[in-house]
């Protein structure tokens, strides 16, 4: 499995940008969509013939649609998209090819692509009431969502994951229980929630600065958003939710293959901008200028080959990010070096203030760990 491949493609579009938003995303015309399809689609061929010279071997188990709002391409353009997947690259027949999309944009036409291409649909929800919904600037009500939901089951999609927000202005622990239970409701294999970060350059981080979130609209405390964080595991997990990474809960068998592909530092190559890529110990990023993009710049940026001290950092704060953790052996065999020889101090120090534990070769974080995460795994890195 080692050496398959994730490929990621960055759909830059919406139909309108949401006030929290700091994706690479903004809405464009039908024709820049469709410029920026036959784009991609000499981008891949380019990897492609790339790969063939490279790695002629390398298969690839995981493709994933995101952005943006992969579902406002015009469905045909993502139908020629996956026939330049298919000609450059060998995909096997069992992958997990997921797409992002929003409620309120799955017309017939995208619903067939849904169909024939694709078997993992991520929901982009956030909240289930109207009120969360608006002050968040999202295009869809919940009953939209209701409508897409079923629709992509009746299309035949089985792993449907719906992501939600929480600690959102003027939300309550009773709403976000209500949104918890809403989505429950509707049986999706997987939930994807987050707390919302407010973040700079952002209509939000105005509001924020200029004091709108407050009274009715006020941002839940440090203690309320805690709460809200234990009863999401609480809630989600009486309803066999596991959770398999901090925001991220599955029922068996439904875990993103994908995204666990970035927590285990599996290669991956992206296409569209801004999109990075991981090959053989090498990163690099596209061009995040649209422009740039459609006039065929397709050369690598800030191109690094990580070193071997990055890559242990790496293998141990993103493993860390997963309930399972990460592996002695695996490590070992990685770096040639036993993880307890070169985190030996710090591992022990966690393990005894009880923020890690270890069961058979592997070692994750406890419950009090997750809550301290961020600063748990800071301390894996170097200096
Ligand atoms: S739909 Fe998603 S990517 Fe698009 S503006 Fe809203 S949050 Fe950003």
């Amino acid at each position: 499995m080692k050496d398959a491949l994730g490929l990621y493609l960055h759909f830059p579009f919406c139909v309108k940008k949401c006030a929290y938003c700091d994706f690479l995303s903004a809405p464009a015309e039908e024709g820049v969509r469709r410029a920026y399809a036959k784009a991609m689609i000499a981008e891949i061929q380019a990897a492609g013939r790339r790969l063939a010279e490279e790695a002629p071997e390398t298969r690839v188990d995981t493709v994933f649609l995101g952005g943006g709002t992969p579902s406002v391409m015009p469905a045909d353009t993502l139908f020629s998209v996956f026939e330049a997947l298919k000609q450059n690259f060998s995909i096997e027949e069992d992958a997990e090819i997921t797409m992002e999309v929003n409620p309120g944009t799955l017309g017939e036409e995208m619903l067939s692509f849904i169909k024939a291409r694709v078997n993992r649909v991520s929901v982009g929800l956030q909240g289930t009431h109207e009120e969360e919904l608006r002050i968040l600037g999202r295009i869809h009500s919940y009953e939209d969502f209701l409508s897409s939901f079923e629709a992509l089951r009746m299309a035949g999609v089985r792993n449907l994951s719906v992501d939600l927000m929480s600690a959102l202005p003027g939300q309550t622990e009773k709403m976000w229980e209500e949104d918890l239970i809403r989505v429950i409701s509707q049986s999706p294999e997987h939930i994807s929630a987050y707390s919302l970060i407010i973040e700079e350059g952002t209509p939000f981080y105005e509001a924020y600065a200029r004091g709108a979130f407050s009274g009715r609209y006020a941002l839940p405390d440090e203690e309320t958003e805690r709460r809200m964080y234990y009863r999401t595991k609480e809630i989600l997990e009486s309803s066999a939710y596991e959770r398999y990474e901090i925001s991220n809960y599955a029922r068996a068998g439904f875990a993103s293959r994908h995204n666990l592909r970035y927590w285990e530092r599996r290669d991956y190559l992206g296409f569209g901008i801004g999109a990075a890529s991981l090959f053989r110990h090498v990163r690099w990023n596209n061009t995040r200028d649209l422009k740039e993009y459609l006039s065929g710049d397709y050369a690598r940026r800030g191109e690094e080959r990580l070193s071997r001290k990055a890559e242990m950092e790496e293998f141990m704060f993103l493993g860390l990010r997963k309930a399972a953790g990460v592996s002695f052996s695996e490590f070992e065999s990685c770096f040639g070096a036993a993880m307890t020889t070169v985190y030996g101090k710090i591992l022990e120090r966690h393990l005894e203030e009880g923020l890690l534990a270890r069961k058979g070769e592997r070692v994750f974080l406890t419950e009090r760990g997750f809550d301290l995460a961020n600063s748990v795994m800071a301390a894996y890195l170097f200096d």
